[in-house]
């Protein structure tokens, strides 16, 4: 936010202008939640829209500016946006993101407490992500976004024969004090967590199944437990139903996270 809002105190990058453009036309997308700002439809080509016209003094700053389509951008011409019958769109532009006002908030206490950790910390926008990942020609996926974060990404990243662990936050157990019917009444008592034979739901575990049995074979993932003992493993092949918990054998412990190996670049 501090880069676009004062884009002369910035690195040569933005005086050159294209990490800038980027950056603003990210959050314009964003902002104005990929719509024209007034004629509110979706629109193929965008148009950087001066809410009081360049011609007339108005600045670069994100405050005067929206997305527009071609049409109503043209349409508009030199006049304001309160001139062209749209004071709302003025309102609504001086209005920060919500998300970035929040992020704002907490980034520069996360930045400190990193640092105090004694690595190189470095942050970046997610307008720099996206720019460095599509200048390297990656295609888009959360873990080369990882990669592409901040100022110091390398000229070339090699990302051929990679096999990313891929992390997911899931939680652990079910805070619900109590459950609710369908009217929204509280009728059940909360959850138990319930450790069966030694393991629980949440837990990667790799079951042995004797060839005695109909579910035969070895699986490797994650369980969900019930009481009886019966439980459903969750393979990369897909969920394997009623294996008995006798037969599983813990490897990890459940921790909120979920792993699984991504797909080789
Ligand atoms: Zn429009």
């Amino acid at each position: 936010m501090q880069l676009m809002e004062q884009p002369d105190t910035t690195g040569i990058e933005y005086q050159q202008g294209t990490l800038a453009g980027w950056e603003v036309r990210e959050y314009l997308l964003l902002k104005w939640g990929y719509r024209c700002a007034y004629c509110h439809q979706e629109a193929t080509r965008w148009e950087v829209d001066h809410l009081q016209p360049r011609s007339r003094g108005g600045s670069h700053r994100i405050k005067n500016l929206a997305l527009a389509c071609h049409a109503c951008n043209q349409e508009k011409g030199g006049r304001t946006a309160a001139e062209y019958g749209h004071p709302d769109v003025q309102t609504e532009a001086s209005i920060p993101l919500k998300d970035a006002a929040a992020v704002n908030s907490t980034r520069l206490a996360l930045y400190e407490r990193l640092k105090q950790t004694g690595m190189p910390v470095e942050t970046g926008t997610g307008g720099r992500t996206k720019w460095n990942r599509t200048q390297r020609g990656l295609p888009k996926t959360h873990w080369r976004d990882a990669a592409c974060v901040g100022a110091s990404t390398p000229e070339s990243l090699q990302a051929q024969g990679v096999l990313p662990l891929l992390i997911t936050a899931r939680g652990r157990h079910n805070r619900q004090m109590c459950r609710t019917n369908a009217f929204g009444f509280p009728d059940k008592a909360p959850k138990k967590t319930s450790v069966v034979g030694g393991v629980r739901t949440g837990d990667i575990v790799r079951a042995l199944v004797p060839e005695s049995s109909k579910k035969a074979g070895v699986y490797v993932g994650r369980i969900a437990i019930r009481a009886t003992g019966s439980c459903n493993i969750q393979t990369a092949a897909g969920t394997i139903q009623g294996i008995h918990v006798q037969y599983c054998q813990p490897l990890h412990r459940g921790d909120g996270y979920a792993y699984q190996n991504g797909r080789s670049a």
